[in-house]
């Protein structure tokens, strides 16, 4: 359950923050996350379209702890990765630079293609047209020459004939490249995420990640699922010396918004502020009970604002009661 020292932490709001060991009292400790509260994560990875499930894939498969949230269930339309193809090329007109990695992503689909048993990519070979000094052309050649890839420069007559479809318009020219094709895009998604599963990863979906903040030495990521549990830590009498009794519960109300105000690192100040907005004091109110200005209640609630995230005393109220981090 403790923190493992020296190893990155990214986590779903996951993991158990330092439940203490040894101590006399029980005490609260931090946070935990429900479905996955005991787990600790080398990476946690937001959005799994096309980037993202290609990343939880390929570090889970390097032996990565990877947990992977997405808003929505991929493959989806509410992203850049959905619909029918999705053109690869190696002549990249970009820059020669991009040349290896586009050979190597051949490779990985390739190989993809084959763990998954299904047709992901299909080589067509691509024609690109142009202006012979403009971008397009001149790009695929510098990119083709300076990497001895296999091309065709073609005079529009030469194009005409090969490719009949395509009339140029005076002027411009093409280059015909064989290694160029189209990617499925949906299985490619679906199957770089069956893979990252297969090989360990933890995906939820239709799970939005709200927030990351720093955590020690990692991060921790609030995501709209998270429950929260409270941790106990207390000695356990008669065992070792440092046997430690790890209590998980689900939190009280009061405790709960303690929790969720310290996670967020509000105040004592600020909490004593809070607990009075609750119970339905004006600024006015509180700053009597409290004895302080009515400036500082403001500076107060505008700090506490900031921390959750929320923009009123409602809004405040609502993440208190019905929190959905
Ligand atoms: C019309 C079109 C044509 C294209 N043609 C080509 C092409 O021919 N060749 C080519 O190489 N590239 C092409 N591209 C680009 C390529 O498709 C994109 O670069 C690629 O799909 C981007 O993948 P992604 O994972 O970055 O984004 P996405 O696939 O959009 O994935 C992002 C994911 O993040 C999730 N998300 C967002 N916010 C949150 C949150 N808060 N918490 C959790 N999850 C969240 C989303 O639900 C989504 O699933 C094209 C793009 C478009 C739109």
């Amino acid at each position: 359950m403790r923190r493992e020292r020296g190893a990155p932490v990214p986590v779903s709001q996951a993991s158990i923050l330092a439940a203490g060991r040894g101590r006399a009292q029980p005490r609260t400790a931090r946070i935990g996350y429900g479905s996955a509260m005991s787990a600790t994560f080398d990476v946690a990875v937001a959005g799994l379209g096309a980037m993202g499930a290609a990343a939880a894939c390929h570090l889970a498969r390097r032996g990565l702890r990877v947990v992977g949230f997405d808003r929505f269930s991929p493959p989806h339309d509410r992203g850049s990765s959905h619909g029918e193809t999705r053109i690869i090329r190696v002549a990249y007109f970009e820059d020669p630079r991009y040349v290896p990695l586009v050979r190597r992503a051949w490779e990985l689909w390739t190989a993809l293609e084959h763990d998954a048993g299904e047709r992901l990519l299909e080589r067509t070979g691509g024609l690109m047209i142009g202006p012979p000094d403009g971008e397009l052309v001149r790009g695929a050649l510098a990119s083709a020459k300076a990497h001895g890839l296999e091309h065709e420069a073609l005079s529009p007559p030469a194009s005409a004939a090969r490719f009949p479809a395509h009339h140029l318009v005076p002027g411009d020219v093409a280059v015909w490249e064989p290694l160029a094709g189209v990617l499925r895009p949906e299985p490619c998604v679906e199957a770089h995420l069956e893979g990252a599963r297969r090989a360990g990863a933890e995906l939820h979906v239709d799970e939005p990640v709200l927030a990351w903040e720093p955590d020690g030495e990692g991060v921790r990521l609030r995501t709209a699922r998270g429950d929260w549990l409270s941790v106990h830590a207390s000695p356990m009498h008669g065992g070792t010396q440092h046997s430690t009794v790890l209590i998980l519960e689900e939190p009280g109300p009061g405790e709960l918004t303690s929790l969720i105000l310290t996670s967020h690192g509000v105040t004592g100040a600020q909490a004593r502020v809070v607990a009075l907005v609750l119970r339905g004091y004006s600024t006015k109110q509180i700053a009597r009970q409290l004895a302080i200005s009515q400036y500082t209640i403001q500076e107060h609630l505008r700090a506490v604002f900031d921390k959750l995230g929320v923009r009123s005393r409602q809004e405040l109220a609502a993440a208190l009661m019905r929190p959905s981090h």
